[in-house]
């Protein structure tokens, strides 16, 4: 069985606690895109857990964990996650951690030319993560990069490096007037922190096909929702990556497979980090609330997210976007505060409505359509079947799915592994 468990939304919607959850029945969980830049939060026996690169599937010991072909790595952040997890006493060996031989190393002048542009653009800025993701990408296409699988043979980095380096001081040095960087610092770098997984680094198509041969489960794990997506995301403001589902069993290294499932997770709120077209965000005291109750503060930089209500037309077309098979709602406790739930219903753009999730101008220009619902006005976190919730929880979940087409089969009322609902 392959399965992807994909982000519906614009990120955080709770994807890292859907797997940790779900990854029970996978006996491989696969990271397939991104590096560094997104944050899972999990939360289970062993405490709290902040994973930016390492797959969801590291807590359980018995699951193998592959970071693929498509993904960026900084070997530095890389190092340190798994010292933070090894502390806590998290066993982390080549038997259950695989790294692509063909994934990009993101280098420390990928971090500083991100910051460096994001400088430049002063009040233009992207809200970049500044983990360097674009410039790695950029690189990679450019095919100027190097691999893991380069850490294997490292008589060959110097070399490479003195040509990389000499062609980034163009940008670096003469484009932005910064300090030039040193190939040698870099042979450094890499050897400190890089070298530290040669174990680690091998062919994951060889191991994934014999995964799949022997019947193993196997999840994809996204790391980003699918309006971040590069390509059907709300580009510019997407990642550099493809987050889809489409994309999994490309990023993560057996481009032949085909998906089973598509789980999507669907947050009953919205939310959205960084600059970009958020048409359903709320402001003052509405949005405060919101983001307090839902404790919508980024993981990875502890910036906080713009919030909203739950978008009909973006999430039908994330829902679409992911081929989801079926959906997991999460957090729907945090909405138990309110006596009247808003939720933006549609979008209009210069007086006319919108049938679809739009793109460019039109996008940027929408104004959301809001209604209200009933809220339920109690704690929901202690229900553990759908009978359990109130009616107007109920309501609530029955319209999100009939307006986004797709079935519920989770509700998650907590960030607890436990704290969940099954329909089906
Ligand atoms: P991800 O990037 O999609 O994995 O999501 P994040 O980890 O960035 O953000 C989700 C946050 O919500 C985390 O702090 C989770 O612990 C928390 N969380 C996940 N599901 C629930 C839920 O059902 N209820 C509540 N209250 N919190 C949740
Ligand atoms: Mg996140």
């Amino acid at each position: 069985m392959l399965t992807a468990i994909v982000g519906i939304n614009w990120g955080d919607e709770g994807k890292g606690r859907m797997v940790d959850l779900l990854s029970e029945q996978y006996d491989v969980i696969c990271r397939y895109q991104g590096g560094n830049n997104a944050g899972h939060t999990v939360v289970n026996e062993r405490g709290k857990f902040i994973l930016n690169l390492l797959p969801s599937g590291i807590l359980r010991q018995e699951t193998v964990n592959v970071m693929g072909v498509g993904m960026v790595i900084d070997v530095e952040h890389l190092f340190h996650e798994v010292q933070r997890l090894r502390d806590a006493g998290i066993e982390i060996t080549p038997a259950h951690l695989k790294i692509s031989d063909k994934a990009t190393i993101c280098m420390p002048y990928h971090k500083l030319l991100d910051v460096l542009e994001e400088e430049r653009l002063a009040d233009k800025k992207f809200g970049s993560t500044r983990r360097g993701i674009a410039p790695v990408y950029a690189d990679k296409y450019y095919k100027k990069s190097i691999r893991m699988g380069d850490l294997l043979t490292p008589e060959i980095l110097p070399e490479k490096l003195k040509d990389i380096v000499e062609w980034k001081n163009l940008t670096i040095e003469r484009g932005y007037g910064h300090e030039p960087i040193k190939a040698e610092d870099m042979l450094d770098w890499l050897t400190q922190y890089g070298m530290a997984f040669k174990d680690y680094i091998c062919d994951v198509t060889e191991y994934l096909n014999g995964a799949i041969a022997a019947g193993k489960n196997v999840m994809f794990e996204a790391q980003l929702g699918a309006l971040r997506d590069i390509d059907y995301g709300i580009f510019p403001y997407t990642s550099s990556s493809s987050s889809i589902a489409g994309y999994a069993p490309i990023g993560a290294g057996i481009p032949g497979c085909k998906l089973d499932q598509s789980i999507g997770i669907i947050k009953a709120y919205s939310s959205c980090v960084g600059e970009g077209p958020f048409t359903c965000e709320l402001f003052g005291e509405d949005g405060d609330k919101l983001r307090e109750a839902g404790g919508e503060y980024g993981a990875a930089t502890g910036r906080p997210r713009r919030v909203g209500g739950f978008d009909v037309l973006a999430s039908r077309y994330g829902v679409e976007t992911q081929g989801a098979t079926s959906l997991a709602l999460t957090k729907l406790d945090v909405l138990s505060y309110l006596d009247e739930i808003p939720v933006c219903v549609g979008y209009t753009y210069e007086g006319q409505p919108l049938d679809a999730f739009p793109t460019g101008l039109k996008l940027a220009k929408a104004q959301p359509v809001y209604e209200t619902v009933p809220g339920w006005g109690c704690d929901i976190s202690g229900c553990r079947s759908f009978d359990e919730l109130p009616a107007a929880a109920r309501d609530y979940v029955r319209r999100i799915e009939k307006a986004v087409g797709c079935p519920i089969r989770y509700v998650s009322v907590g960030a607890e592994r436990e704290a969940y609902i099954k329909l089906f």
